[in-house]
């Protein structure tokens, strides 16, 4: 069975929230379901708009979306309208190439995107197997956990 939008993004949620140690909001979980039922990509005024009757702030929802942004849920894009640049946001793709930071230190998972990396792999051909997808994990010591190190042998 093919999974819902909100399905999809609800496993995100509860994934990021556990990882991150955030507590179950029904704030963040009315905001994801609207955001799933509104035409893709969206504005905030228009997620805003479809939270009207469940009196969610405009504050809330741009703290909201900024979360799911990093949660992998939403992406921005940056669409130029005249001389201004407006942000609207999309529900992450199922299918797009997930390439992760992980620290050995502290456990920190940051996504980044390599598309050079990407068009390597893409470009490979195998005999016995159709490549669709692949996933990439890289590990090492994150920033914070190299700084912390820094600061300690500086003591
Ligand atoms: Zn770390």
């Amino acid at each position: 069975m093919k999974k819902s939008l909100l399905d999809i993004t609800s496993e995100r949620l509860k994934a990021y929230s556990a990882q991150a140690g955030l507590r179950h909001s029904d704030v963040r979980q009315t905001v994801l379901e609207k955001l799933c039922l509104l035409p893709q990509p969206f504005t905030t005024e228009e997620l805003a708009q479809a939270c009207e009757e469940d009196r969610i702030s405009i504050g809330t929802i741009y703290n909201v979306l900024r979360l799911f942004v990093s949660a992998h849920i939403v992406h921005a894009i940056e669409r130029q309208r005249g001389q201004r640049t407006k942000t609207l946001y999309e529900v992450e793709a199922d299918n797009q190439v997930k390439m992760q930071m992980i620290c050995e230190k502290c456990g920190r998972v940051s996504y980044f995107h390599d598309k050079a990396i990407e068009r390597i792999i893409r470009a490979r051909k195998y005999s016995n197997f159709n490549l669709q997808q692949f996933t990439l994990f890289v590990y090492g010591e994150c920033k914070k956990c190299k700084q912390l190190k820094k600061t300690k042998n500086n003591l």
